[in-house]
C-alpha cells in the first residue's frame, strides 16, 4: 500500500458540492445518495449514540463494491473527507461536512462449515454471524455486543470475552476486500498486499473501505456464560465486590468504592500470625515512657 491509497480522515478544505455533481454521483450509484438536508439524510447517518449529530455534505448508502468505488472517487475528486459507518457504534467526535459511506446494505454472509470460513459483508452485525455459525457448532470470536458491526469491530483489533482463550478477533481474519483511495478493489491477505493486511488487523480506519472480510470460525460445541445478579429490593445498600459473595458493604473504602474497608484489608493484607516489625515498632512507640 502506498500513501496515495490511504483515505484522508483528517479535515481539509473541500470543494463546494454542486447539485449537478450530486446528480452525476446518483447516476453512478445503485444505493441512495443524500445531499445535506435531503429527506432521509438524518436517518441514514443516525448512529448508536443518539446524542451525537453527524452532518456530512453527502451520504452514499452503498449496496456493493461498485457503489463504494464511485463514492470514493467522488470524494477524492471533490477533496472530501471520508467517513465510513456500519452501525455507528464507534462514532466519536465527528467533523462537520465531508462524505459518509454507510455500509449497512452490504449484508452478504457466506459460511462454509467444512473450511470453517465465513465471508462477511461490510454491513453485517455480529448477531447474524453468531446465529448462523452456532448451527454448525462454530463461533466467531466476537466482543461483548453482537449489534456491533463485524468489520468495524475487527479493524480495531477486537478484544472480547473470549480473548483469554482465543486471542484478539483480528487474529482470526484470513483476508479483506478493500477499496483504496485510488478507487481500486484489492485483496489484502497473507499473500496479497500483506502490509495492508497487517495494518487492517488493528489499525482501524484510514486504509481504505473494507467491503468484505473473511474470518476463520472457532469450533464451539458449547459455551457456558453467566453472571451474578442480586435483586435490588433484597439488598440494603451496595455490596462488596471483593469480599465473600453477598457481603454487605459496611464502610466503602475511599479509593475503592466497590470494596468495603474490611474486605479490602482482608484481600490485600492477610492478618499476620505474629507481629510484623512495623506493628512491633508501633507498639513500642505507644509504650509509656519509664523515666
Ligand atoms: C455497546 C458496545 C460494546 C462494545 N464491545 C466491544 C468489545 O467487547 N470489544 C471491542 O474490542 N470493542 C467493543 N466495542 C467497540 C467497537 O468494537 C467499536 O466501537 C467499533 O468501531 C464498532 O464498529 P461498527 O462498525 O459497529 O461502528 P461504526 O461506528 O459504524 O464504525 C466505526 C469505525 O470503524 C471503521 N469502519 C467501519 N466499517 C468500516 C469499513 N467497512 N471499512 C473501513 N473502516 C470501517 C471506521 O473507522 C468507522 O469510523 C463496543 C462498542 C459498543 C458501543
Amino acid at each position: 500500500m502506498n500513501a496515495e491509497s490511504a483515505l484522508a480522515t483528517e479535515s481539509f478544505d473541500s470543494e463546494p458540492i454542486t447539485p449537478e455533481s450530486i446528480a452525476e454521483l446518483r447516476a453512478r450509484v445503485t444505493g441512495p445518495v443524500f445531499a445535506r438536508g435531503d429527506q432521509g439524510a438524518a436517518a441514514e447517518v443516525a448512529c448508536f449514540n443518539r446524542s451525537r449529530t453527524q452532518d456530512p455534505d453527502v451520504v452514499v448508502g452503498a449496496t456493493n463494491d461498485a457503489d463504494v468505488v464511485a463514492a470514493v472517487r467522488f470524494a477524492v475528486q471533490n477533496r472530501l473527507l471520508v467517513r465510513i459507518q456500519a452501525t455507528g457504534h464507534g462514532s466519536g467526535k465527528t467533523p462537520a461536512g465531508g462524505m459518509m459511506i454507510t455500509t449497512r446494505r452490504m449484508d452478504t454472509l457466506q459460511l462454509d462449515p467444512r473450511t470453517r470460513l465465513a465471508t462477511i459483508g461490510a454491513g453485517v452485525q455480529w448477531q447474524r454471524v453468531v446465529e448462523t455459525a452456532a448451527a454448525f457448532e462454530l463461533a466467531p470470536i466476537v466482543g461483548s455486543s453482537v449489534t456491533v458491526g463485524a468489520v468495524g469491530y475487527t479493524l480495531g483489533g477486537g478484544l472480547g470475552p473470549l480473548a483469554r482463550s482465543h486471542g484478539f478477533s483480528s487474529d482470526w481474519v484470513r483476508g479483506f476486500r478493500v477499496v483504496t483511495a485510488a478507487g481500486d478493489i484489492i485483496t489484502a491477505d497473507a499473500h496479497s498486499n500483506p502490509d495492508l493486511f497487517w495494518a487492517l488487523r488493528g489499525g482501524k480506519g484510514g486504509f481504505g473501505v473494507v467491503t468484505e472480510m473473511t474470518i476463520e470460525l472457532a469450533p464451539m460445541p458449547a459455551l457456558y456464560v453467566g453472571g451474578l445478579l442480586f435483586e435490588g429490593a433484597k439488598t440494603s445498600g451496595p455490596r462488596c465486590a471483593v469480599g465473600p459473595l453477598g457481603c454487605r458493604m459496611r464502610r466503602p473504602a475511599s479509593r475503592h468504592p466497590l470494596r468495603c474497608c474490611a474486605c479490602r484489608r482482608a484481600a490485600t493484607h492477610p492478618k499476620p500470625t505474629h507481629p510484623t516489625p512495623t506493628a512491633q515498632r508501633r507498639r513500642n512507640m505507644r509504650a509509656p515512657c519509664s523515666t
